[in-house]
């Protein structure tokens, strides 16, 4: 039996072992089943790794063991033997009857600490007597077949080990992080290639040093200390934190440490994480400077500068520390960018926030609050300062800016905001600085305005204005009313002039010069320019219809019309073709500063109409930039003296001397005159001897509907045939 025993150590795998332990069993005890089997399910079941039946190999199987004698032999510390009757001894084990088993021998198979790992039995189909021989023989078996089961367990765990450790080892080669691992004594073991990469170090140069090493001096001993303290106490630790390599650099890193213990809670290592955050911390700085700072002029931005703002609020409810907010916008810089592009804006631009801060104290704040806007804190100073510090911008910006061959003129409208004991929020005191501003810049523009409770009020009419009249335009709720032009040889009414009307249900009548500014300013003067147009050229194609027909109609156009539709003159001659009118029987009445301001889109536009036969005349003359000269340069058809001229005609001399100047030249042009305002008959008399062609005025009639304009035509100029009565009166359907 010994020299078997020796084949058994010189099996080279554990099934050849086991193989051979059941055919030894076969051969000495004729046994019906043998096997070994291992524990499992948490010792709660046998699973066989060989058997054998009558002596031949079988396939494995499982059992559980609980009520079966492999539990007796477990719980055994020697052999375990039944001789005859198992299967009535083991009720449960429903196996052993099935198989018809009398007699039961195994024993546990054990590891080093004497815990059960597995089992070596044999099953007699007859009654067994065992003696203590073979008992014995069976534990000697058993012995070796457990060091083999051992053997194999051993090996999984080493498997498992490996697979672990080579895991762990490409996880730590491979890492994007850096990775260093020191010992319970903070003494580095290791550091993965990355680590190698960031720091410059060599795993070799710091081996058994401590990350000191490392340090970059930028953190006080406090710092280190709570880090140390949250460590021991925690387990971990993550943080930013300043790193030195090998170079000298100073970097910045994210750093998080976790504390390696073993299974009686001592600590056996430490292992510290590493991200190079340099290039984060560089974006961050970028966006921190963008959060603020503008970036064209380096002035601090918008919310930057209401920040400031909302903190001298605060500076002023504590302290009562005064601060004035300027609201600065340049005058026509959308020109600057169209005549010389963005490029040359810019520059305009750097250089009007440098002349800004040349005008102001160190602790003054400017901003850049918008495309041409700028905003000035003038912090801790009265009033009064405010106002001096926004006449220096005034006139500072004033100054021709040379840029190479360029100079350009600037200017520019600045609105006042104080602080006072009720301003609650740094926008609310921006924003009424902007409405100061605002008040200023349509009336005449490089001008200072201070808020105040009326300016404020203008504004919100403004706004509700500018809201009744989009949703007005949209349902062509205006109205036009038509005011007769009367010629001073026949006295009878050869056109009209058509003037928007407005009657608001809340806020009464709204006079059109307070309205056709808030269009303009709104971008709303072209859509209410056509409905005018379209309006009164449906209603002369009825007063034509009327029978008569030599009526013509002066319509008023604001100069910024023509640079906000895209195709200004098809427009006009479209709607006078649906109308089935000739072009002569539409006057355009556009005054004269503006066809002097936007000339060249202006005049060439005008001029084109007049080419297709429309007439032209100029409004407003004798005020504004009139100029004889530029009455000779101007092509028009009409012009239209202004009514302050008119009607002061009689009381001025000087008055008196230009309007007669102006009708002897524009007859020498060959335009004609027609006087505006004309009130009284004494004034209507001068007119006619001074030779003006045509008047206009409440002398006559003020504007009126339709409906009056056609009692008035039936007035002066005589009954004529009339295919319609007047009950269905006007141009609904154009
Ligand atoms: P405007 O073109 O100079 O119109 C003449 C203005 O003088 C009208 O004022 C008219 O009612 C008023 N008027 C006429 N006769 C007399 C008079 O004898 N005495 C006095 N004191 N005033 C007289 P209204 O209707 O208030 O229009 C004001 C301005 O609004 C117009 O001045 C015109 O520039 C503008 N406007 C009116 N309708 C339109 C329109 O449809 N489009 C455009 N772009 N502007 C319009
Ligand atoms: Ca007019
Ligand atoms: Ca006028």
């Amino acid at each position: 039996m010994t020299s078997s025993f020796n084949a058994l150590y010189q099996c080279s795998c554990s099934e050849q072992a086991y193989e051979l332990a059941l055919s030894m069993i076969d051969e000495a005890f004729g046994a019906a089943h043998c096997f070994v089997g291992k524990l499992c399910a948490n010792v709660t079941e046998v699973q066989t790794v060989a058997y054998h039946q009558d002596g031949a190999v079988r396939a494995n199987f499982q059992y559980p063991l609980a009520g079966s004698p492999c539990a007796d032999a477990l719980k055994s510390v020697d052999v375990c033997a039944f001789g005859d009757n198992v299967a009535d001894l083991f009720p449960d084990d429903t196996m052993l009857a099935e198989l018809g088993i009398e007699a039961y021998i195994g024993v546990t198979l054990r590891d080093v600490s004497r815990q059960p790992i597995g089992i070596l039995v044999a099953l007699f189909d007859q009654q067994r007597t065992f003696d203590q021989v073979d008992e014995q023989w069976f534990k000697d078996l058993a012995f070796i077949v457990a060091a083999q089961a051992r053997h194999d367990a051993d090996l999984a765990r080493k498997d498992e080990l490996l697979a672990e450790l080579s895991l762990r080892n490409i996880v730590f080669e491979q890492s994007k992080e850096a990775i260093m691992i020191t010992d319970n004594n903070n003494r580095i073991l290791r550091v993965n290639p990355t680590f190698e990469l960031y720091t410059g170090y060599r795993e070799s140069e710091l081996k058994g040093r401590s990350p000191a090493v490392l340090s970059s001096g930028q953190h006080s001993p406090e710092f280190y200390y709570e880090m140390w303290r949250q460590i021991e106490q925690m387990g971990h630790w993550r943080g930013e934190i300043y790193n030195r390599r090998k170079s000298g650099e100073i970097y910045p890193e994210e750093l998080s440490i976790t504390v390696n213990r073993d299974a009686n809670g001592q600590i056996t290592h430490y292992i510290g994480l590493f991200r190079d955050i340099s290039e984060w911390k560089e974006n961050e700085r970028q966006l921190r400077f963008y959060a603020s700072q503008e970036p064209l002029t380096g002035l601090l931005n918008r919310r930057s500068f209401l920040e400031k703002v909302e903190q001298h609020i605060s500076l002023f409810r504590a302290q009562e520390q005064h601060a004035s907010v300027l609201f600065l916008n340049l005058d026509r810089f959308k020109d600057i960018n169209d005549l010389y592009g963005p490029e040359i804006g810019d520059k305009v631009l750097i250089a009007v926030a440098l002349r800004l801060q040349n005008c102001v104290r160190n602790h003054d704040v400017i901003s850049r609050y918008g495309g041409d806007e700028f905003t000035i804190l003038i912090a801790d100073a009265k009033p009064g300062h405010a106002h001096r510090c926004a006449e220096k911008v005034l006139e500072r910006i004033h100054q021709p800016i040379r840029l190479g061959d360029l100079s350009i003129e600037l200017s520019c409208s600045i609105g006042i905001a104080h602080m006072h004991s009720d301003t609650d929020s740094a926008t609310v005191l921006v924003r009424n600085a902007n409405h100061a501003m605002l008040s200023v810049k349509r009336a005449q523009s490089h001008s200072i305005a201070v808020h105040s409770q009326e300016i404020e009020a203008i504004y919100l009419r403004k706004l509700k204005l500018r809201d009744k009249l989009h949703k007005l335009l949209r349902f062509d709720g205006l109205d036009v009313a038509y005011q007769p032009v009367i010629d001073n040889q026949s006295g009878r009414i050869v056109k009209f002039e058509a003037l928007a009307r407005w009657r608001d249900e809340e806020l009464g009548v709204i006079r059109p010069d307070e309205f056709i500014a808030i269009a303009e300013e709104f971008g709303l003067v072209a859509i209410l320019g056509q409905f005018v147009l379209r309006k009164a050229l449906a209603d002369l194609a009825w007063i034509h219809s009327q029978g008569y027909n030599d009526i013509s109609m002066a319509v008023n156009r604001s100069a910024s019309e023509f640079n906000h539709v895209l195709h200004p003159v098809d427009t006009v001659l479209d709607t006078l073709a649906d109308c089935n009118l000739k072009p002569s029987c539409l006057t355009i009445e556009v005054t004269e500063s503006v066809a002097i301001h936007a000339r060249k889109q202006a005049e060439g536009v005008l001029n084109e109409l007049r080419s297709k036969g429309v007439m032209v005349a100029l409004d407003d003359f004798c005020t504004g930039y009139s100029s004889l000269s530029h009455l000779i340069d101007l092509h028009a058809d009409y012009i239209k003296i202004d009514k302050s001229f008119t009607q002061q005609m009689l009381s001025e001399h000087k008055h008196q001397v230009v309007i007669a100047s102006v009708i002897r030249i524009a007859s020498e042009l060959d335009m004609e005159v027609i006087a505006e305002g004309v009130e009284t008959q004494q004034q209507q008399q001068q007119l006619r001897e001074y030779g003006c062609h045509f008047s206009q005025g409440y002398y006559y009639s003020p504007a009126v509907p339709l409906k009056e304009a056609m009692v008035l035509l039936a007035k002066h100029n005589g009954d004529v045939q009339r295919p319609n009565e007047f009950s269905n009166i006007g141009s609904k359907s154009v």
